[in-house]
Formats: C-alpha cells, sequence, structure tokens
C-alpha cells in the first residue's frame, strides 16, 4: 500500500469573479508520477501553484507529507522541488556557477558535476544557460528542482515545444527521478505522454476533475462502451518514422 503524500480536498480558486478552480478533490501516492492533465486554461497550473505555496487558494484543504498548507507553508516548501521561471537563471553565470548559487539559496552542500551528470549535461558545464538546446535547458531545469533533496518535485509542461527526441530524453528522466524515490507531479497536455509516464492521471477541464485514474483503466473504461477508433491504424506513425530514422538517443536536443 502506497502512502498518500499530497492530499487535496474541495480545492477552489477564484481570480476574481472567475472560478478558475472550481472544488477539486484528489490525492498524489508517495512514488508515483501524477499527472495533470487538460486543455490550455483547465486550471493545471494554479493547482500546482497552490500546491507549491506559490499561489493563495480561495478554498478548501491542501496537505503536503502531512504537513497544512494553512498552518505551515515554509515546511512544505523544504520538502519540495520547484522549477523555476527560467528568468531566473542569470544569463553572465555558466551551469556550474548556477548550481552552486541555487544550493547556497536553499543552503545546500552541493556537488554540480554530479548534479550535471543527472541530467547528462557534463559537457556543458562551462556554457550559460542561453547557450543551451530547448531540451538541454528543460533538463538543466529540472536538475535544479532536485538541489534541495526534495521528497516532491512539481514539472508544469516540462517537454512543451520540445521536439520528439528531447522529449522521450526527459521522459527517461523523469522516470529515473522517479526510481529514487521522487515523488512527481507533471501537466501536460500530450497524451501520448502521459500514457507513457504517469502512473495515475486526473482529467481536469475549466477548473474541475472529470476523471482520474491509471491510463489503462481510463482506456478501458472508453473501450468499455462500446468505443472503437474509427480506422484500424497502422502498427507506426509519422513519429515512428521519425525517430526510427534520426535515433532516439541523446544526441544534441
Ligand atoms: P492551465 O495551466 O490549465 O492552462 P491556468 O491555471 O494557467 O490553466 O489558468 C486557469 C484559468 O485561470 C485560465 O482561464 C486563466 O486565464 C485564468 N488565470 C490564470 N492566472 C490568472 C491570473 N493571475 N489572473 C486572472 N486569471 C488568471
Ligand atoms: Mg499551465
Amino acid at each position: 500500500m502506497q502512502n498518500t503524500i499530497i492530499s487535496v480536498k474541495d480545492l477552489k480558486k477564484n481570480y476574481g469573479s472567475f472560478a478558475a478552480v472550481k472544488g477539486i478533490s484528489f490525492d498524489v501516492l508517495e512514488g508515483e508520477i501524477f499527472g495533470l492533465l487538460g486543455p490550455n486554461g483547465a486550471g493545471k497550473s494554479t493547482t500546482l501553484e497552490i500546491i507549491e505555496t506559490l499561489r493563495n487558494k480561495t478554498s478548501g484543504q491542501v496537505i503536503v507529507d502531512n504537513i497544512d498548507l494553512d498552518k505551515d507553508p515554509d515546511k512544505i516548501k523544504k520538502i519540495i522541488g520547484v522549477q523555476l521561471q527560467t528568468s531566473g537563471f542569470y544569463p553572465g553565470l555558466n551551469l556550474i556557477e548556477l548550481i552552486k548559487l541555487f544550493g547556497g539559496l536553499y543552503n545546500q552542500p552541493v556537488k554540480p558535476s554530479e548534479f550535471l551528470k543527472l541530467v547528462n549535461l557534463e559537457d556543458k558545464a562551462k556554457n550559460k544557460y542561453k547557450e543551451l538546446s530547448g531540451g538541454q535547458k528543460q533538463r538543466f531545469s529540472i536538475a535544479t528542482t532536485l538541489i534541495n533533496q526534495p521528497k516532491i518535485i512539481f514539472l508544469d509542461e516540462p517537454t512543451t515545444g520540445l521536439d520528439p527526441q528531447a522529449r522521450r530524453n526527459l521522459w527517461d528522466l523523469i522516470k529515473d527521478i522517479r526510481s529514487k524515490g521522487t515523488t512527481v507531479i507533471i501537466t501536460t497536455h500530450y497524451m501520448d505522454e502521459a500514457e507513457q509516464l504517469c502512473d495515475r492521471v486526473a482529467i481536469m477541464d475549466e477548473g474541475k476533475i472529470i476523471a482520474l485514474d491509471t491510463p489503462d483503466k481510463l482506456i478501458d473504461e472508453l473501450v468499455a462502451t462500446g468505443f472503437e477508433r474509427p480506422k484500424v491504424t497502422k502498427s507506426a506513425n509519422l513519429e515512428d518514422v521519425f525517430i526510427h530514422l534520426t535515433g532516439k538517443d541523446f544526441r544534441e536536443d
């Protein structure tokens, strides 16, 4: 039995008179990759930012690792890893210097080379953040979430805008982080990604959770209603062709 590490009950968020999150409840289990899925504007980032203590909620209850958000948000901050806005990456510093800087901010002794190795960026140690490719930037940003050795990391659309190789590299990295015991909450609007990566998903739409289960169960439920894909699909698609031709290993992504 997995323990509940995040419990959200009847969470609501209004921006003025606009209800962005309309009373959602869900639990995240320790050690899982939990996906918040949904179209733009569904309320995914708002929900994440409230749990991350970065945004005030309107009402509801949030408990993270037995800590009540209303009572001790600072204690929650210490056990979570949050992706920083890229504007926080001082342009004059190289990756080693940036990791040392974040280590200082979190008051954590860090070995920059180990962090860069973890995300396969050893070669870029002396480069500046702005000199990285899109995929490398995301890998670096994920490395920074791990600096305070968090129990939970939050990734808000980490693969948006990346090419297929870079996305697959990132999936491997995220699975790797989870295999070391870290709980991962990720938002995405790529369903293939959620199916590959997530143990359980909550589908959000217009501020509500409209489904929550393992990808497998959700698919089985749909199939049980008699749903069939309109056409028999081929056993490969164009993305498979692309990956097959260009290779899926780490490369200049
Ligand atoms: P998602 O991450 O799923 O795309 P968001 O949580 O960013 O959704 O946004 C949910 C809704 O709340 C959207 O309609 C968005 O326009 C609105 N919203 C988000 N942030 C603010 C804000 N600071 N002020 C007013 N409305 C906001
Ligand atoms: Mg968002």
